[in-house]
């Protein structure tokens, strides 16, 4: 058994990273704008900023109390505009009274650094250039850091959310897994999970996978974030499941660094994008 550290991952990124950013001349700017005041988001928005700071990207913080969709949709386009804005994010979960999808598929597809429009998705399953969500390529990153298996492997991904399940699903049929989607109606999730040679869980229920979901030697990769009295949780039950796994990743310090790491990866392909556009 294997335990993936995220952290070590990430630092082997950044310094791929940062090597590529020194040879841009232009300054990259990201934006993050965000209505409300949730508490995790400004734990995320935190993390954005530092990781941008430490590779030399500037870093606009927005942050509203309250606005409604009309006015933000107008500071979004203004913003898709601005020469000197590189990437654009819309901090999720925006209140109830605004419309998400219209607020994120308002972003130019280029600037788009959290790869969530309705273009980028379709970009991804048509096989076009484009921005993919962080936290699938970030699990990618992960599967192929430590030379694990893609190609021809049972893919069992559990979530489809578009925020990580399904754009993984398109970024591993990329890779030729064989790849299966569970989400909340799967009947026998479990004889499904125990398919997989690879294990991705994104589902946002604590330690709901236990050890009798696993088959053995699985690559299991838990993309939960469950926050309870302080301490954080993956989906999968680790202590009891890592023995059974070839590797596994851990909560937290698993895909975690790995998501934020490819936002900066996403902030030079949007400046690349819009260069070659
Ligand atoms: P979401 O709520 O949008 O989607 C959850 C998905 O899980 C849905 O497709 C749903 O059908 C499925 N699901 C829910 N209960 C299920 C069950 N009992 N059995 C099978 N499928 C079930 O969530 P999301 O945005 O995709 O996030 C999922 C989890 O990943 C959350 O815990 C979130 O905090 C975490 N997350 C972590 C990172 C990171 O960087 N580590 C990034 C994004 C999200």
């Amino acid at each position: 058994m294997n335990i993936i550290n995220g952290k070590q991952i990430q630092e082997q990124k950044l310094k791929f990273i940062s090597k590529n950013i020194s040879k841009i001349k232009d300054t990259l700017k990201l934006v993050v704008i965000q209505v409300g005041d949730n508490e995790a988001s400004n734990v995320y928005i935190k993390n954005k900023q530092k990781i941008c700071e430490k590779v030399g990207i500037l870093f606009e913080h927005i942050k509203y109390d309250k606005i409604n969709e009309a006015k933000l949709i107008e500071r979004i386009e203004e913003l898709n505009t601005d020469k000197s804005v590189t990437g654009i994010l819309v901090q999720l979960p925006l209140p109830k009274d605004i419309n998400e999808k219209r607020v994120i598929d308002a972003i130019h597809p280029l600037k788009d650094v959290d790869g969530l429009t309705t273009v980028n998705l379709g970009n991804l399953f048509s096989g076009n250039k484009g921005l993919v969500p962080c936290t699938a390529l970030g699990v990618l990153e992960i599967l192929k850091s430590i030379n694990a298996p893609i190609e021809g492997s049972n893919v069992v991904i559990v979530g489809r959310s578009r925020l990580v399940g399904l754009p993984l699903s398109g970024l591993l049929l990329r890779e030729n897994a064989t790849v299966t989607i569970c989400h909340s109606k799967t009947k026998d999730l479990k004889e499904k999970t125990k398919q997989a040679d690879i294990l991705i869980v994104a589902i946002g229920k604590k330690q709901l996978i236990k050890e009798s979901y696993i088959k053995e030697n699985a690559i299991v990769i838990d993309v939960g974030i469950n926050r309870e009295e302080g301490k954080l949780y993956g989906d999968c039950d680790f202590e009891n499941i890592k023995d059974k796994c070839n590797a596994i990743t851990p909560v937290p310090n698993g895909v975690g660094p790995l998501t934020v790491t490819m936002l900066i990866n996403n902030i030079i392909e949007a400046y690349n994008l819009q260069k070659n556009n």
